[in-house]
């Protein structure tokens, strides 16, 4: 369980935010938004728990009777949450319409499952239906000084787990066995939960998102290494960096000079005024012209805070300009299918003037004994 740094003015951030959307109330269950706006790290299930938050009137939250005491002991107990637990025999749903009797707007959290939103829908037929994305985007993206905190504590213990990896890869041993390990270290480095290990070794490395497989690591092998958690306060970590175990072939060397140029680079383009889409391009700009555009298969990065990946995404097309506070990686790859691939990621906040990086380990890659 994740106690997230929490305040009253989150909610009050909110409720305003919903009034000048002109949405009635907000209908937040387990996930992101949840955690973001209590702290509280609630345990998605079939049983209906739900934050109302009307903005025109105190926000209040339905969770199963054997849920309260949890509820209680999260930070929700310190907010001014009015907590109603039902029974088990009882309708949730049904407490919620008799409070918010006629609603014209309503915004159902992003990631709320299918299940809840098709019971919201049936008890405002004729309510327009939001996400709300477009309530808690603008706040969620904009990290305040306690946020940053945070993520600035998160990428320090990931740079631990990749500060020890010598004691993790070497070759013959499996994949999987390196990153039963490297979770475990993932959990004593700082984090309450590990959120994902990718270990791609050799021919695995072309896969962006491979995760472990038996696969035996060999001399000679490049290895992606992206390992991400999230901390008791609630935020996440996630950085990749390139391993070889001895001599990586002459061509890993030279296209991965190209994407540590390119990484360098998209970080030096990242400051407050420019578009997502321009930091994407300084990275993107770099490979391509170096002859490699077609194996750069994914956008330069993604913004992150009690997600792993949410707003801003820096990618072509997105015009959303970064401002101070934003966070978000840094991640251009190269995938040669068949034969390996690299990446280099790095999370990066928007600073007055420019970024700074919370990922401070050596992006170049690290060379274990063969
Ligand atoms: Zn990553
Ligand atoms: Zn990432």
């Amino acid at each position: 369980m994740t106690r997230p740094t929490s305040s009253p003015d989150r909610l009050a951030q909110a409720r305003k935010a919903a009034a000048d959307a002109d949405i009635d109330a907000l209908l937040v269950t387990p996930g992101p938004d949840l955690r973001w706006l209590t702290g509280y790290d609630a345990l998605p299930l079939e049983r209906l728990t739900c934050l109302v938050l009307p903005a025109q009137a105190d926000p209040f939250l339905v969770a199963p009777g054997l849920e309260v005491p949890a509820v209680l002991a999260s930070p929700v107990g310190g907010l001014d949450i009015e907590v109603l637990g039902f029974g088990e025999t009882e309708d949730p749903y049904a407490v919620i319409a008799g409070r918010l009797p006629t609603v014209a707007r309503i915004a159902l959290a992003n990631r709320m499952w299918a299940e809840q939103v098709l019971r919201f829908g049936g008890l405002w037929p004729a309510a327009e239906q939001h996400l709300t994305s477009e309530v808690l985007r603008d706040l969620r993206m904009r990290k305040g000084p306690d946020e940053v905190d945070a993520l600035r504590l998160a990428g320090q213990a990931i740079d631990r787990v990749h500060a020890r990896m010598a004691e993790f890869l070497w070759p013959g041993r499996t994949e999987r066995e390196a990153g039963r390990e490297i979770a475990t270290a993932i959990l004593d480095e700082g984090h309450v939960t590990v959120d994902f290990v990718i270990v791609a070794s050799g021919p695995n490395g072309a896969s962006p998102h491979h995760e472990v497989s038996d696969r035996v690591l060999e001399p000679g092998d490049p290895v992606v290494v992206d390992i991400g958690g999230t901390t008791a306060e609630g935020y996440c970590s996630d950085c990749t960096r390139m391993y070889t175990l001895g001599e990586p072939p002459a061509e890993f060397q030279s296209y991965f000079r190209v994407l540590h140029e390119a990484q360098l680079a998209a970080c030096a383009s990242a400051r407050p005024g420019v578009t997502a889409e321009s930091v994407d391009a300084a990275a993107r700009t770099i490979i391509t012209d170096a002859g490699f555009g077609d194996a750069f298969i994914h956008r330069t990065g993604h913004g992150i805070g009690v997600e792993t990946h949410e707003d801003p995404y820096i990618v072509s097309g997105n015009t959303q300009v970064i401002e101070p506070g934003m966070a978000f990686s840094i991640e251009p790859g190269i995938y040669l299918s068949g034969r390996h691939g690299a990446r280099i990621e790095d999370i990066v906040v928007c600073t007055d003037d420019g970024i700074e990086r919370l990922n401070t380990t050596d992006r170049d890659y690290v060379t274990l004994g063969a």
